[in-house]
């Protein structure tokens, strides 16, 4: 088979869904974003738009005639309802030879797994978990901890990579096919963000959703995106909304446009999608701020539900 690297968003919407024909261009799912990276499905959190995607698998896995376990690995930025409210819906939590790898990131509070099993349990979903057919594997993660897929093997390997012993434990470079590392964002109330950088095939791509801004840029965001073909980036709020009265959103946990097209630039990232649309923005606004992105980034564009991109086809390997 040959090599894959493609991303595809299926939610791009923050806070919560929108629906109506002022909303079909960019869509009105919340956060979900597929990445094929080899023969493996990486998920970036399990807003509504995941509902489709576990269809998507499903579908083509059944259609290829369903050899062996449908295998996915669901990552998460953190609990809040945007970013997991499709969780009860994917489908192949239903479905008996399914296994779903499912990360968040480690939390003082509470575990990420008892965080999401209190979610999906009666009375707030008529099933819980334990009850669906699926094989959930639970995982934590955290800065500055890297998961490494390895050919052949489907559980991945998780280490700390800045440890001087525990680097070790990481697998021989020319056994990966695949590397997710972890950031932990501060800027997002009440209990942070984890941001990704997904690396396969000499490409890169960065999550970077729910953040907000820094003077003079998230210096540490920056150097984790560096030269990354594909930055995602939160732009929820202009300008405006940012620092004008009554009510500032400043410290809200969410970016303004200029704020992502400064952590692009200094990054040296080929493009940049600028996610988590406010609830707020029709159509028409997502593409006037999208005109805004570009006069300060010319590769920007605001992310819509369903565009893909090749990270193979589209950028070449910098190497
Ligand atoms: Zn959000
Ligand atoms: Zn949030």
């Amino acid at each position: 088979m040959p090599d894959r690297f493609k991303l595809t968003f299926y939610g791009t919407r923050g806070t919560r869904t929108v629906a109506g024909p002022e909303f079909v261009e960019f869509g009105g799912h919340t956060t979900c974003i597929h990445i094929e990276a080899g023969d493996r499905h990486l998920v970036f959190d399990s807003g509504s738009g995941i509902v489709k995607l576990g269809q998507d698998l499903m579908g083509k896995h059944f259609a290829a005639g369903a050899q062996g376990p449908l295998v996915s690995y669901l990552f998460h930025t953190h609990c809040h309802y945007d970013h997991i409210v499709g969780f009860p819906y994917y489908g192949p939590l239903y479905y008996p030879d399914s296994t779903t790898y499912v990360y968040g990131p480690r939390s003082p509070m509470m575990s990420f797994e008892d965080a999401m099993r209190a979610f999906v349990h009666p009375p707030y979903h008529p099933l819980p978990l334990h009850e669906m057919e699926g094989v959930v594997q639970w995982g934590e993660v955290n800065e500055p901890e890297a998961i490494f897929f390895v050919k052949g093997q489907e559980e991945p390997v998780v280490v700390n990579v800045k440890h001087s012993r525990l680097r070790q434990q990481a697998p021989p470079p020319e056994e990966v096919e695949t590397v997710v590392r972890c950031l932990r964002g501060y800027n997002h109330p009440k209990s942070g963000v984890m941001v990704y950088r997904i690396e396969h095939a000499g490409r890169a791509v960065v999550v970077a959703t729910d953040v907000e801004g820094y003077v003079h840029g998230d210096q540490r965001l920056i150097q984790f995106s560096k030269n990354a073909e594909v930055l995602i980036h939160d732009a929820m709020f202009t300008r405006d909304t940012y620092t004008n009265m009554p009510v500032p959103t400043q410290g809200w946990g969410h970016a303004t446009v200029s704020c992502a097209m400064d952590v692009g630039r200094q990054a040296d990232v080929d493009r940049i999608y600028l996610v988590h649309h406010s609830p707020a923005h029709n159509d028409a606004k997502l593409r006037q701020l999208e005109e805004q992105a570009r006069e300060l980034f010319p590769r920007a564009m605001s992310a819509r539900d369903g565009h893909s991109v090749d990270l193979l086809e589209d950028f070449p390997a910098k190497t």
